[in-house]
């Protein structure tokens, strides 16, 4: 064991006493908000006098935002978790960005969700996120990865520690999600050795951009933790051929309902005649990551073309063979990039499939290439 790791251990070891200290009735509150990037989270913590009962009780915040000069922002409160690396009474709250006339700053997307899924309410509308991530260590190479490299491409949900590295991390990050109270659903390795992805949802509205953005923060907190790094790329490792997507399950209440598969038809019908419109929007750089990554190789679907299928998962838009079955539940749109912004992804779908967004392609009307 090198010094480095022997005297991380014994921090890890001397903070448990620190934080077993009695803070009395005061309370810690880790304020959480989306970067200039509009990728990263940034977080500052505060002490209040009295445990917040609930969001309304926390008060706003100033920030200072970098996007060439160095402007004061607003930091509004929206939801509230439990936090659990310093536990309860202490809280993490997610923040909208406003500046000083209460306009959303950059990359306040939340604001214009918030706007259609209240228009959209009486469909009830439920989401689940499939987040995929990477881990890498310091070095910046793909975390425990021998020397040599992986040889050969590993399956998804492996078990074996030649196969899966960083499990630890997963397992630390699911009970962390359950304890602040986020919406998390389960886990699994992903394809390539270091990949995992954890879901969040179903979740209803805005809810699912609040609770993915907290899990997103939990995760990266957690990894300072293991002194790894985890990566939300599309396309985490230039020369494999695996990418990181953000799966996002959708339902109505007629969905979910008996007949339900007729109301997903025609949602998919809308969603396969704005295929580039929803591409724009679902990674942070107007389509870029997914060009790098709808390849159209292995799980994924063409850039450039809107396909869906019923249980063939190298679609676009895919119906869940047991939904089929069914007759109702939920279909998921596999096109969204790991580092999309759920704001971003369920407003779109909300807009198209259900308030009928129109503004066809550019180009004429696609082909759709599978039935
Ligand atoms: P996959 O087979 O694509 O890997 P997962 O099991 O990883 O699927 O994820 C399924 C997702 O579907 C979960 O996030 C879950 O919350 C979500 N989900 C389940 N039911 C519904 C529903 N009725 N509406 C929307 N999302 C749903
Ligand atoms: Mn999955
Ligand atoms: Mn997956
Ligand atoms: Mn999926």
């Amino acid at each position: 064991m090198s010094v480095i790791s022997e005297s991380l251990s014994l921090h890890k070891m001397v903070k448990k006493h620190y934080l077993s200290l009695a803070s009395g009735a005061q309370c810690q509150v880790t304020y959480v908000w989306i970067d200039e990037a509009k990728e990263n989270l940034l977080c500052k913590t505060r002490t209040l006098n009295n445990e917040p009962a609930g969001i309304r009780d926390i008060p706003e915040w100033g920030a200072v935002w970098n996007d060439g000069g160095s402007i004061e922002v607003k930091l509004v409160p929206v939801r509230m978790f439990r936090d659990p690396f310093t536990l309860d009474p202490n809280k993490l709250v997610l923040c909208e960005v406003f500046d000083s006339k209460h306009v959303p700053k950059g990359s306040n997307q939340r604001s214009q969700c918030v706007k259609v899924m209240e228009e959209v309410k009486q469909f009830q509308p439920w989401f689940g996120m499939e987040q995929e991530y990477t881990l890498f260590g310091l070095d910046e190479k793909p975390f425990g990865w021998p020397p040599q490299g992986v040889p050969f491409r590993r399956v998804s949900c492996a078990v074996g520690i030649n196969k899966v590295y960083g499990r630890d991390i997963s397992i630390c990050h699911y009970r962390a999600c359950l304890y602040a109270g986020v919406k998390i659903g389960g886990t699994n390795a992903e394809a390539l050795a270091s990949q995992w992805e954890f879901q969040v949802g179903p979740c209803e509205g805005i809810e699912m951009g609040d609770h993915l953005w907290m899990a997103r923060y939990i995760l990266h907190r957690v990894c300072e933790d293991f002194w790894v790094v985890a990566s939300l790329d599309a396309k985490p490792i230039k020369d494999r051929i695996n990418t990181s997507g953000c799966h996002t399950n959708f339902s109505t209440k007629e969905m979910r309902s008996e007949g339900g598969l007729q109301y997903m038809e025609e949602a998919i019908r809308r969603l396969s005649k704005r295929h580039s419109q929803h591409l724009r929007v679902y990674d942070p750089h107007g389509g870029a990551d997914n060009m790098r990554r709808l390849t159209s190789n292995r799980s994924t679907s063409s850039f450039h073309d809107f396909s869906t299928d019923t249980a063939r998962r190298n679609v676009s838009v895919r119906i869940p063979d047991h939904v089929s079955r069914e007759g109702c539940g939920y279909f998921e749109d596999r096109r969204p990039a790991a580092n999309c912004d759920p704001y971003n992804v369920t407003r779109a779908l909300v807009e198209t499939c259900l308030l009928g967004a129109t503004g066809e392609d550019d180009d004429e009307e696609r082909e759709t290439t599978a039935s």
